[in-house]
């Protein structure tokens, strides 16, 4: 049985105390140095509200980038003081530290419900480290800690899982919300349970689809992905991307009966090609980047026979205008069928929100790398220590 979390949303809160708050602040940056996209900024909003309503000072801290140990001008955390500043904090301080005088002095200054941010915590090498006595620096800033930076629990980091050790121990309002999803569809979900998995390559996602095969009724492969898994049927596959290693693998994933692969490609000379077209076997000298009509159609039947959804990576090249018809024709079945639906991470991710229609989806996910991770392991590292921390 699962260990619960425990919420921030259930501790007793005095104002004037001190959260330190871990957020997953790794975004995309413009050439100026400004925010590209703030998802991940948005995401953790409804914590920092609780917070900041409750009279409680808030120590924001993230990293951005990777530094790897040394202070980069251009991965600061000032952007993310920016964002906040008049948008949920009315008074939303940087430091150009991450403890010591200066962030304790910029701690005492602000006032209750407002918020000091804290420099790319990867600027200092103890973070990667997991560095126990830099965490005890960073507790010692604060009366409790918040993680609400799902996206990193994956990773064994000081401000992430050796904070733990020294403060009251809360999950964030986010990443509750992560978790809840994925064990909905991992242990709660109603049957029939689809899965749609894409993106590059069959030997990054090795363990998932292997969790996936066990929990799903249907697993729907697109994206580069689905070559290695067409050649273990005999399809010819031109110079489609494929792992060779991987053949036999695939062909017993197969052998669940549960796989359904793509029955037509469109295919090009190259990736830079305008000119396309739509076949099942693939001639030398052409590539399939995207799954063809028969394939959308196929995968719609079974997308809406589904009472849950788990998507992860695009269904071919969404990047390129000419392979992006699957993505978006997959991401418009998942938004419009009723049942409960998750979408996983990275890629799949931007192709929904690129088409407007995340409101239409139960959940989507903040996390990357720790979303496949998850549903790989039913767990991460940074979830473990909350849990283990429950009180
Ligand atoms: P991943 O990070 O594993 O989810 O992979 C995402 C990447 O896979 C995207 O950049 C896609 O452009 C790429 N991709 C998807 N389908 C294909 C394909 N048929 N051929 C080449 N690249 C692909």
């Amino acid at each position: 049985m699962t260990v619960q979390l425990s919420s921030i949303l259930k501790r007793e809160i005095n104002p004037g105390q001190v959260a330190f708050v871990r957020i997953d602040c790794n975004v995309p940056l413009n050439e100026d140095g400004s925010i590209a996209d703030a998802f991940r900024l948005d995401a953790v909003v409804p914590t920092l509200i609780f917070l900041r309503d409750r009279g409680v000072k808030v120590v924001l801290a993230g990293a951005i980038g990777r530094p790897k140990g040394n202070r980069d001008e251009a991965l600061t955390t000032q952007c993310v003081a920016d964002y906040y500043s008049g948008k949920v904090f009315e008074n939303c301080v940087y430091v150009s530290e991450v403890f010591g005088d200066e962030v304790q002095n910029a701690i005492n200054s602000i006032s209750n419900g407002e918020c000091v941010v804290l420099e790319n915590l990867r600027f200092w090498s103890e973070e990667e480290s997991n560095d126990e006595q830099f965490a005890k620096n960073l507790a010692g800033l604060a009366d409790f800690y918040v993680n609400d930076a799902f996206g990193q629990c994956h990773r064994e980091q000081a401000s992430i899982v050796a904070i733990t050790k020294f403060l009251p121990s809360f999950a964030g309002v986010c990443l509750e919300e992560e978790v809840k999803a994925l064990e909905n569809v991992l242990k709660n979900g109603q049957e029939p349970v689809v899965s749609i998995v894409g993106g590059a390559k069959v030997s990054d996602k090795l363990g998932v689809i292997e969790a996936l095969v066990k929990r799903s009724d249907f697993l729907l492969i697109g994206g580069a992905m689905a070559y290695t898994f067409l050649k273990s049927q005999g399809v010819v596959i031109g110079d489609s991307l494929c792992e060779d290693d991987y053949v036999t693998k695939a062909a017993q994933w197969m052998e669940t009966g549960k796989i359904v692969l793509p029955l037509d490609n469109v295919v090009a000379e190259s990736i830079d090609s305008i000119k396309t077209q739509t076949v099942r076997n693939i001639e030398d000298g052409y590539a399939g980047f995207d799954i063809g009509e028969k394939t959308v159609e196929k995968f719609r039947e079974v997308i809406a026979r589904a009472n849950t959804i788990l998507w992860n990576g695009p269904m071919g090249v969404f990047e390129k205008n000419q392979f992006a018809n699957g993505t978006s024709e997959i991401a418009r079945a998942v938004a419009t069928s009723n049942a409960y639906s998750v979408i996983g991470g990275g890629d799949s991710v931007a192709a929904i929100r690129g088409l407007k229609l995340e409101s239409q989806i139960n959940h989507v996910s903040t996390g990357g790398g720790a979303t496949l991770e998850y549903l790989e392991k039913g767990t991460l590292v940074g979830v473990d220590a909350l849990r283990t921390k429950d009180r």
